[in-house]
């Protein structure tokens, strides 16, 4: 398979989310994070998002779920201290 037909195949599936939660990412981002992830754009960055740009399984499913693509992930996860 080419790149082009993988990345134009993989039609990410946003999961379920509190009503309540999807109304905050989308005060915080301006559009919604179904609708993104349905794009495949990030939520955070708004920039496209591809299948290959995820490192591993666990940083796609992460983005079917909070919508951020990988160099978002990076940045939340591993900056970590509070
Ligand atoms: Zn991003």
């Amino acid at each position: 398979m080419k790149e082009n037909e993988k990345q134009d195949s993989w039609k990410p599936i946003p999961t379920h989310k509190d009503t309540a939660v999807e109304a905050i990412i989308k005060a915080l981002t301006g559009f919604g994070r179904k609708e993104a992830i349905n794009e495949r754009i990030c939520v955070f960055c708004a920039k496209p998002v591809t299948l290959d740009s995820f490192k591993d399984e666990l940083s796609l499913k992460e983005y079917h779920i909070g919508g951020m693509c990988q160099e978002c992930q990076d940045n939340i996860f591993e900056g970590g201290s509070e």
